[in-house]
């Protein structure tokens, strides 16, 4: 029986088969996390609606594997347009549900777009390859075909540039596709999908379900998905690649992160620290590619410490939705807590607090301040652990070598960046950091949409990264033919294997 206040919440439909619907079972809360108030609520599909999704992807699966290429580049087209004219209306709910400043979703769904618009090139992305005279009046040729149905798991921290990064590309690849975003964020999507429908899309082939574990689970078993991309976390995203490995489904899972910014003395402090700040305390901490340790080496510890406090703590903390915010409230009240835990765990185990967020500066609503730990040693767990929050910590180290050791010895390998004016330095670090995005005076190497986006060691699990060339790899399987016609005057192949070409 519901409570009368949750009878007057709205509740986030799925899409499925080209229209929302809203599948009977449990359900969860959706939160705006400025005010800490349930908004909306959001259906946890089962086994039963996810397998409704699958049946109406892999309906429209042979009409969209089969549209001709610019007929399915220009509804990407469309779609292009109308997201443009809609940026603002899905920046909207991601400040609602996620919390992050208006300014800062409208850049975030504004990266997705742009992997939208790369999507719209997928006629010359697709060209194969021919050889002709591979043996004598013999020809070679290879195409690149999608591979069925398609799933993608997003989290919570980017609710419509993550999802963005996988289904367009697998969609103009000739893929249909289901969506199961963050519970926690649901909105987004569902206005994605509308605009997708008004794009001209057939009914059926991009499908959006909702839920928790048990729903990627349902997902992950069913027979009729034959692709996974997944981002989240490191423990999730490694037993999503097991379990893909192991039902045979192609996957991409990419998880976690702690990324490094090393500054060395001779690059230009203000201009570092202006970038760290943002790196750090943009989105209060929850990117994928936020920096969360800079690495000061030698003498540009103290003042560049001295530089980031001053900077760290100016900065404007409020509801995202509010002229002149920097910077919203966490996702959850429970990751406010896990977050306001680390701070008081980095004080126990001896870093130095230089400036302590851990008290929420509002009353309502799940805030937190901004946080810098400098003298952080590498066992301490605010070094060790993704807080994925607005807590900075600063390792001294002495030489660039050291430096070097120190991210490499991380087991995560999202993103890096280092700070110098040194051209030697920079192609060095460019050169020995074992991190699959550097930035070199940039402090959130994030590739544009015609590069491919990923991390190495626990950061992805999988070959290939996201969008980019490497994005339409994963969506496509290659077919290699070879061609012979009779009455070449050539010999018929004999029961050896030719030596001859
Ligand atoms: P999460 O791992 O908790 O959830 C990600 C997705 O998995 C969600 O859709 C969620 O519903 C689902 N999920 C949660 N628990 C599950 C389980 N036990 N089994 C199967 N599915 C499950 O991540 P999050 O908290 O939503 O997002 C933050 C994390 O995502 C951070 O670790 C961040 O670094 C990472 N992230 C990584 C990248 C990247 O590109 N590498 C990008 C964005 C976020």
């Amino acid at each position: 029986m519901n409570k009368p206040s949750e009878l007057k919440l709205d509740t986030v439909p799925c899409w499925i088969g080209g229209k929302p619907v809203a599948p009977a079972g449990r359900m969860g809360e959706v939160y705006n996390p400025a005010t800490g108030q349930v908004t909306k609520r959001v259906p946890y599909c089962d086994a039963t609606a996810v397998d409704s999704a699958v049946k109406a992807a892999s309906a429209a699966y042979p009409g969209w594997r089969d549209a001709s290429i610019l007929r399915r580049a220009r509804v990407m087209q469309k779609y292009l347009q109308l997201l443009q004219a809609h940026q603002k209306d899905i920046a909207r709910l991601i400040t609602a549900e996620h919390g992050k400043t208006l300014p800062d979703a409208m850049g975030s769904v504004q990266r997705g777009i742009e992997v939208v618009e790369f999507a719209c090139g997928i006629p010359q992305l697709l060209k194969g390859e021919y050889s002709e005279n591979v043996g004598t009046a013999v020809d070679t040729h290879s195409v690149r075909q999608p591979v069925g149905v398609c799933a993608g798991i997003t989290p919570f921290n980017f609710p419509a540039m993550v999802p963005m990064w996988m289904y367009p590309v697998a969609i103009a690849c000739g893929n249909t596709f289901i969506l199961k975003p963050s519970e926690k964020v649901p909105s987004a999507s569902i206005l994605m999908a509308e605009l997708f429908k008004q794009a001209g899309l057939p009914d059926g082939v991009f499908n959006v379900v909702h839920g928790d574990k048990a729903t990627v689970d349902a997902l992950l078993a069913h027979p009729g998905i034959a692709a996974v991309s997944f981002v989240g976390s490191t423990p999730i995203a490694k037993s999503i690649y097991e379990t893909c490995a192991r039902n045979g489904k192609r996957v991409q899972a990419l998880g976690g992160a702690k990324n490094h910014a090393v500054v060395l003395p001779d690059a230009d402090l203000e201009f570092a620290a202006d970038a760290l700040i943002g790196a750090a305390y943009g989105s209060a901490g929850e990117r994928c590619m936020a920096i969360s340790a800079v690495v000061a080496v030698g003498a540009a510890a103290d003042p560049l410490v001295k530089l980031l406090e001053k900077k760290a703590r100016a900065i404007k903390v409020g509801p995202g939705d509010q002229d002149g915010v920097e910077m919203g409230p966490l996702v959850t009240g429970q990751h406010r807590d896990k977050v306001a835990g680390y701070i008081d765990k980095g004080k126990t185990e001896g870093a130095k607090a230089v400036l302590d967020g851990g008290k929420p500066p509002l009353q309502e609503g799940f805030f937190l301040g901004t946080t810098l730990f400098d003298h952080v040693k590498p066992e301490m767990s605010v070094y060790r652990d993704e807080i994925f929050g607005p807590v900075l910590v600063v390792l001294r180290v002495q030489t660039l070598e050291e430096a070097i050791a120190l991210v490499n010895k991380n087991p995560y390998a999202n993103g890096t960046a280092i700070f110098t004016e040194s051209g030697g330095a920079a192609r060095r670090f460019e050169n020995e950091v074992q991190v699959g995005m550097v930035g070199i005076n940039v402090p959130i190497p994030v590739p544009v949409a015609f590069y491919s986006f990923g991390g190495w060691k626990n950061s992805l699990f999988g070959d290939l990264h996201m969008h980019g060339v490497e994005g339409v790899k994963f969506y496509t399987r290659t077919k290699v033919i070879t061609t012979r016609w009779p009455h070449q005057d050539t010999p018929a192949p004999g029961l050896n294997m030719p030596t001859l070409g």
